[in-house]
């Protein structure tokens, strides 16, 4: 058994980014990977321009306005956002002017329209505007042409869109989605369609996974079930090898006589890197690589187990694979418990229950009912997995945690 520790170097190590990219239109890219840096030829903002409604000056006419001193100064001209003003303003002149509108020569200040009293064609300023400049957003003030506006791998998502539409950098290169094959095996599983028999288990797994991969940026190919049956999961274990980029199988990792996904990987020559974790639940994840460049996860069968496994070490994975740049770490955040917390001590443990944030602290709430790795039912709703490693039995009511949030 190795430690989860280990199992994440060893796994983020079996996985090299994509290579394979196609260009986009800006309505097909959310949730797509960036794979070329992104610069634009534009400035941002374009032109200068108002940030408010209310009055262009020159600041020179303006600075030194006060009650006992107001000035007057004469409207020669009103801008709406949207127009190239033609006017070049003289001193003693100001133009009405709009949020957004384009400043006209000779304007560098804009005054509020709170902060005037206005008089037909005039307008009287008895509170000189703070300094030269106020409320005006100056060609090239956020970025300029030439500066990288998004990076390599960054997901994109509705900011990165807007910034896409509004630099014109379209279409896009991005990766390719990653294919991801899914198998469940067990002779006890039936679709969740059919009537259940005795004895009988509905595959929840397809599911739970295709929505993992889904979310994650991925293609799921669903392998559908397959009953243990040495011969029919090792033709479906080969469609999966040959068709995705990963396999994430679901059953049959274990040590029963009917378990049989390691021994066929090995048959198929696949190079088997990992056959236990010390992690609960989650013992007797497998990952193996094939010379096609496969990775193949070879999930426990519960369908809590499948699920922290996905969580804490397919995704790290599936994000390496699909080009996203970083450490490709968990997202851990320090919470405390309202609860006391129990281990065995031997695995990292991961009870799950929800993350909140309280008064600016994060307060984790294990999930009510059993935390057992076939209890599914209560996992509903849990967005938190905290973590007790190896050697640590009790948590107490009030102490900090580590969470790994969902
Ligand atoms: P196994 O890892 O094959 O020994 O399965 C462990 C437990 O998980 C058994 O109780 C199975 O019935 C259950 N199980 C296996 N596959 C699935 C699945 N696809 N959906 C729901 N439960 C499953
Ligand atoms: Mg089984």
């Amino acid at each position: 058994m190795i430690s989860v520790q280990e199992a994440q170097t060893i796994i983020l190590n079996l996985v090299d980014s994509l290579r394979e990219t196609e260009n986009l239109e800006l309505d097909a890219l959310t949730g797509r990977i960036l794979a070329k840096s992104i610069t634009s030829s534009l400035d941002f903002p374009y032109w200068n321009n108002s940030a408010m409604d209310g009055y262009g000056v020159r600041f020179e006419d303006v600075n030194q306005g006060n009650t006992d001193q107001p000035i007057t100064l004469k409207i020669v001209d009103e801008v709406p956002a949207g127009v190239q003003p033609k006017i070049s303003l003289k001193s003693g002149e100001t133009c009405r002017i709009f949020t957004g509108a384009v400043l006209p020569d000779g304007v560098d200040t804009i005054i509020i329209q709170e902060n005037v009293q206005r008089q037909k064609d005039k307008i009287v300023v008895s509170q000189s505007p703070k300094y030269c400049g106020e409320f005006v957003r100056k060609k090239g003030d956020f970025y300029r042409s030439g500066d990288t506006l998004l990076s390599l791998g960054t997901k994109i998502n509705e900011p990165e869109i807007a910034i896409l539409a509004t630099a014109q950098c379209f279409p896009v290169t991005v990766y390719r989605r990653p294919r991801v094959a899914i198998l469940s095996t067990g002779n006890e599983l039936i679709t969740p369609t059919e009537k259940l028999q005795p004895g009988q288990i509905i595959d929840s797994n397809q599911y739970a996974l295709k929505s993992f991969i889904l979310k994650n940026g991925g293609i799921p190919i669903s392998l559908g079930i397959v009953g243990d049956d040495r011969d029919l999961i090792k033709k479906k274990i080969i469609e999966g090898i040959n068709n995705a980029d990963f396999v994430l199988s679901t059953g049959g990792v274990s040590v029963g006589d009917y378990d049989y996904v390691d021994k066929i990987l090995a048959e198929l020559g696949g190079k088997i890197k990992i056959n236990s974790v010390a992690i609960k639940p989650g013992k007797p994840l497998t990952v193996a690589k094939f010379d096609n460049g496969c990775v193949y996860f070879g999930l426990p069968g519960n369908p809590v187990s499948a699920l922290v496994c996905c969580w804490r070490f397919v995704k790290l994975a599936l994000d390496k694979l699909s080009g996203i740049e970083g450490d490709h770490k968990p997202k851990l955040i320090t919470a405390k418990s309202d609860h006391d917390l129990s281990s065995g001590g031997q695995r990292e443990t991961y009870v799950w229950g929800q993350l909140k944030l309280v008064d600016g602290e994060h307060i984790f709430t294990l999930a009510k009912g059993h935390q057992n790795s076939a209890n599914l039912i209560n996992l509903g709703l849990a967005n938190g997995l905290s973590i007790l490693p190896v050697g640590v039995t009790k948590v107490k009511q009030g102490e900090k945690i580590q969470v790994l949030a969902l």
